[in-house]
């Protein structure tokens, strides 16, 4: 559905769309999302910002994107919080020009040197990892404060892990969340969060930064690890909560922006319970 036209242009449009979107991000505009950081900031949580949008196919449209986390790094800074973007490499025009788009993140790294933030990557389908495996060298040989998301259902990642450990990464992990097929990425729920503990364990050992991206309470139970968690802004929220107040380092994932469409289509699909209140906040209920 997340690739479904015909429901990319009305929804997005629809006050019933907006208003289910909203479990998921406080609001499009920037202004929201640091508003909802500031919230979070009173409860000990960090913050990452990301500009929905992907699979940009107009250079333009790809600076536009690029600018516009410049804004939201100054915007950060200003108040006060953490200057962290997390941004998708075909935002920035991997799909265009991979050589651009590193030069696009690096600017974006060194604006947020300067503000002692950082920039992460986001991973995306399956199709894309390679490329952005090589994006991602391209800038951390020269920005120490670069990170990159690695998604653990992928058969191939612990190869890509011993690759990138030279590096001393900075690596967000997490499950995955697009539709692969058997023979690239586990399928079972029980096969993923093996895989995601034997990555977590294989990325600390091995002298990576880690964060680890999930709102799986069990698997960070069983890993017990000491490594900043990272979760996504609406789900979970008490137990984001009740981590801070243990003294656990938390950082939540703030989306805004008006393309949230394909973005929301994999919201729901992590969580079948989700559809229902999609439907529910649809009707207005
Ligand atoms: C900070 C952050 C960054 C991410 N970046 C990327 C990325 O760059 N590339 C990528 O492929 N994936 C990314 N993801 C998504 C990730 O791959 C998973 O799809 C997502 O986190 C759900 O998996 P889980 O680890 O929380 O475990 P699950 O087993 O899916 O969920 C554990 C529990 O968390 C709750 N939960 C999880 N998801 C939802 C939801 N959508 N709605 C309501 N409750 C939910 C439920 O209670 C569920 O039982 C990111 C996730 C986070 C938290």
């Amino acid at each position: 559905m997340s690739r479904n036209r015909w429901l990319g242009k009305r929804l997005p449009n629809s006050r019933a769309g907006r208003r289910a979107a909203r479990k998921f991000m406080p609001g499009e505009r920037l202004e929201d999302a640091i508003a909802a950081a500031q919230r979070l900031r009173a409860d000990g949580i960090a913050v990452v910002l990301t500009e929905l949008g992907e699979d940009i196919t107009d250079a333009s449209d790809a600076q536009r994107a690029a600018q516009g986390y410049e804004v939201a790094l100054e915007a950060l800074a200003a108040a006060g919080l953490d200057a962290h973007v997390s941004v998708k490499a075909t935002h920035l025009g991997l799909l265009l020009d991979p050589g651009d788009t590193a030069e696009r993140i690096s600017t974006l790294a060194e604006r947020a040197a300067a503000l002692k933030g950082v920039v992460w990557i986001d991973m995306e389908a399956s199709n894309l990892v390679d490329a952005t495996l090589d994006l991602y060298e391209t800038v951390r040989r020269r920005h120490p404060n670069v990170g990159l998301c690695i998604q653990a259902y992928l058969r191939r990642t612990p190869a890509d892990v011993e690759r990138l450990l030279p590096l001393k990464p900075r690596i967000r992990l997490v499950k995955g969340t697009y539709r692969e097929a058997p023979e690239i990425a586990y399928q079972s729920r029980r096969e993923v969060s093996d895989a995601y503990e034997q990555v977590a364990r294989q990325l600390v050992a091995g002298g990576a930064e880690v964060g680890l991206a999930t709102q799986d309470i069990d698997l960070l139970n069983r890993l017990d690890l000491d490594c900043e968690i990272q979760m996504m802004y609406g789900v979970r929220a008490g137990d984001q909560r009740k981590l801070a107040a243990q003294g656990r380092r938390v950082r939540v994932l703030i989306s805004y922006g008006s393309e949230w469409f394909a973005w929301y289509m994999r919201r729901l699909a992590e969580r079948p319970a989700n559809v229902w209140f999609a439907l529910r906040a649809a009707v207005g209920s």
